[in-house]
């Protein structure tokens, strides 16, 4: 069985994640961790990871933040499958932390425990900001319901882990993704208190994914091209669906796509 992100769980990473310390609750200030050097601003860091890449978001600029219009949501949430633009738009940072963004993230959080996810990012149910939330356990009343605004990664290590993964937004479709084994990071969580954390393990992979989301950058687009390879005509199905249901044309297609090049540049 396949060993997805946003998707299933399977047995292997119920174990995993049962034995996994907590990670924020109770202690996330506590945390030892040592800067390496200062934090580079996310859209520093977004433009020189997307640099290459032909289908990514333009950066978020420090006071561009989300307005309440742009926090609106509606319940039930539904996930906004590939290759809807919504996933390659810009996220906007957030800078209100109020009874809206507590409401978002935990619709966020029924969402992906009915689909048997274990983590979700805010443009994947049609909000364009920058929050996540993630449960490595991936069932309500166990693990740990962690919520991420604004996040930062300022170091990575540079052992990298194969590790298959799967994402809501590609029904059905698992492959493997090479990422770094570890990340420092920043953030906020709900109520807007600075966070800083060492990732690693299954949280750190999630994390990773759920990042990358908030970059406009999906997983195909991590992918080796022999890997890209055995999914291509599983993503051309869903650019198919996808023109079907909308009677538009598919804003990207992978027929030709010949992979992108920003191999974790964002950690540098
Ligand atoms: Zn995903």
């Amino acid at each position: 069985m396949a060993a997805g992100l946003c998707l299933h769980l399977c047995p292997r990473l119920r174990a995993f994640a049962a034995s996994s310390r907590p990670l924020f609750a109770a202690h996330s200030g506590a945390l030892p961790l040592r800067r390496a050097g200062p934090a580079m601003p996310l859209a520093a860091r977004a433009r020189r990871g997307l640099s290459s890449s032909t289908a990514a978001a333009p950066p978020a600029e420090d006071d561009d933040f989300a307005t309440a219009a742009d926090l609106r949501f509606e319940p039930p949430l539904e996930v906004v499958k590939y290759p809807d633009p919504i996933l390659r738009a810009r996220n906007k940072r957030i800078n209100t932390f109020d009874a809206n963004l507590r409401a978002l993230a935990d619709e966020m959080f029924d969402v992906m425990y009915k689909t048997d996810g274990i983590g979700l990012s805010a443009p994947q149910v049609g909000v364009n900001v920058q929050l996540m939330v993630f449960n490595p356990a991936g069932v309500k009343g166990e693990g740990e319901e962690i919520v991420l605004v604004n996040p930062v990664v300022y170091k990575s290590a540079k052992r990298l882990l194969v590790f298959e993964e799967g994402c809501l937004s590609f029904p059905g479709i698992y492959a493997n993704v090479v990422r770094p084994e570890s990340v420092k990071i920043e953030a906020q969580d709900v109520t807007g208190a600075k966070i800083k954390v060492k990732l690693s393990g299954l949280p750190a992979r999630v994390f990773q994914h759920e990042f990358d989301h908030l970059l406009g950058i999906l997983f195909f687009d991590r992918m080796t091209m022999d890997i890209l390879e055995t999914v291509r005509e599983q993503l051309k199905n869903l650019e198919k669906k996808y023109e079907e249901r909308t009677g538009l044309l598919s804003p990207e297609t992978v027929e030709n796509y010949k992979g992108t090049k920003h191999v974790f540049s964002f950690s540098r």
